[in-house]
C-alpha cells in the first residue's frame, strides 16, 4: 500500500530557541512551515521519509514590521496573504505585495510563507526577484550563532541554498537605503493567469532625478537562470541616463546579457530571452509613471 506522508518523526517547536536546539541535536530533520512544498514532494515522493521539524507555532516568526532605523523586518513565517495585505509593505515596498498576490490561490497565499518561498532554493519563487531588486538580508540562526547572508549570495544553485546545518532562515530584512525613493513593479508571465508558476518573472525599481534621470535601476528576474540574478550591466548603463523610449530599449537589451535561460517544456531559452527584453521594459516604463516620471519619448 502507497504511503501518502511518510513522516518518520515528528517534532513541533514554539520558540526559535527550541527549534534551533532541535536541529543542533538532529541536524536530519526537515523544517516544515506552510508544508506547500514539503508536503507535496513527499506525497509525490520526491522526499521518501522524513524527520519532520515543524516551525509553525514560533509566533516571533510571524509579523511584518518597521525597525527603529527604518529596515523592514518580514518575518519567515509571513504567508504571502499578509505580505498581501500588510501597510508597512504596502506603504513602503508594494513592488512585493504584487508579487504576493501573482503568486498562487488563496488558499496557497494563505499557508505558504516568505521563509518557505526563498529557503526552497527554486529560481521561480515569485517573492525572489524583488527581494534581489531591494537588496534583501536574510537572518540566518543556529543554537550557536545568528549571521546575515545578502539574498544575493544565499542561492547556490537549483534548489540549493546557504543554510548550514542546524540553521533555519527567521528575518527577511530589507535597509532604508534599498528602498526609499525606490518605486517598482513585478511582471510575472506565466502560461496561465492562476495557479502557475512563472515562465519568466521580472522586478524592476527605480529612483529618479529630477522626474526624467534615472538615479538607480535595479531589475531582479526569475526563470532567466538556475537562480534568481540581478542585470547588473543593464543597471549600470541606466544609472544617470535621461529617460526616454530609446533608454529603456536599450536596458531592456542590455538585461539580456545577464540571463542564463533554459529551454524547458514552457519555454525556449529564445522564448525568455525575449521575454527579458520585453517585460524589463514594460516594468521599467510602470515603475517610472509610479515614480513620478513624465511622459517617456
Ligand atoms: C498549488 C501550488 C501552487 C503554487 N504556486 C506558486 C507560485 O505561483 N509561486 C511560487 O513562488 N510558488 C508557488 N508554489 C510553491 C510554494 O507554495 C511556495 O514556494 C511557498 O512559498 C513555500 O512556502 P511553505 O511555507 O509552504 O514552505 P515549506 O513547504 O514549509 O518549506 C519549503 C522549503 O523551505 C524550507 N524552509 C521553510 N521555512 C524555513 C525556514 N524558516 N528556515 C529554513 N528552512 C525553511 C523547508 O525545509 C523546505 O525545504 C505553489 C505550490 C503549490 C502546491
Amino acid at each position: 500500500m502507497a504511503i501518502i506522508y511518510n513522516i518518520k518523526n515528528y517534532f513541533e517547536a514554539e520558540t526559535i530557541k527550541e527549534a534551533a536546539g532541535l536541529l543542533a541535536e538532529k541536524p536530519n530533520l526537515t523544517i516544515v512551515a506552510g508544508g506547500t512544498d514539503v508536503l507535496v514532494k513527499m506525497h509525490g515522493g520526491r522526499i521518501e521519509e522524513a524527520d519532520i521539524l515543524s516551525i509553525r507555532k514560533i509566533k516571533s516568526l510571524e509579523g511584518i514590521k518597521m525597525l527603529q532605523d527604518g529596515t523592514i523586518s518580514i518575518g519567515a513565517l509571513g504567508t504571502f496573504s499578509d505580505i498581501a495585505v500588510d501597510v508597512v509593505v504596502g506603504g513602503n515596498i508594494p513592488i512585493l505585495a504584487e508579487a504576493a498576490t501573482s503568486m498562487g490561490g488563496p488558499q496557497i497565499r494563505n499557508i505558504a510563507t516568505i521563509g518557505g518561498n526563498i529557503c526552497n532554493g527554486v529560481t521561480s519563487a515569485d517573492s525572489a526577484s524583488t527581494l534581489f531588486a531591494f537588496n534583501a538580508v536574510l537572518k540566518l540562526q543556529s543554537s550557536q550563532n545568528e549571521r546575515l547572508v545578502p539574498i544575493q549570495e544565499f542561492y547556490l544553485g537549483p534548489g540549493k541554498v546557504a543554510l548550514k546545518p542546524g540553521e533555519m532562515l527567521t528575518e527577511i530584512l530589507i535597509s532604508p537605503e534599498n528602498y526609499t525613493g525606490f518605486s517598482g513593479h513585478y511582471i510575472k508571465y506565466s502560461l496561465r493567469n492562476a495557479m502557475d508558476i512563472a515562465t519568466l518573472g521580472v522586478a524592476v525599481v527605480c529612483k529618479l532625478k529630477d522626474k526624467n534621470v534615472f538615479e538607480d535601476v535595479r531589475i531582479g528576474l526569475g526563470v532567466a537562470g538556475p537562480t534568481p540574478i540581478r542585470c547588473q550591466e543593464a543597471e549600470d548603463f541606466a544609472k544617470g541616463k535621461v529617460i526616454s523610449l530609446e533608454t529603456i530599449a536599450e536596458i531592456g537589451k542590455t538585461a539580456v546579457k545577464a540571463a542564463k535561460a533554459r529551454t524547458s517544456w514552457r519555454a525556449s531559452k529564445e522564448y525568455r530571452e525575449h521575454l527579458v527584453q520585453e517585460l524589463t521594459q514594460r516594468a521599467l516604463k510602470v515603475a517610472v509613471a509610479k515614480a513620478g516620471g513624465g511622459e517617456i519619448a
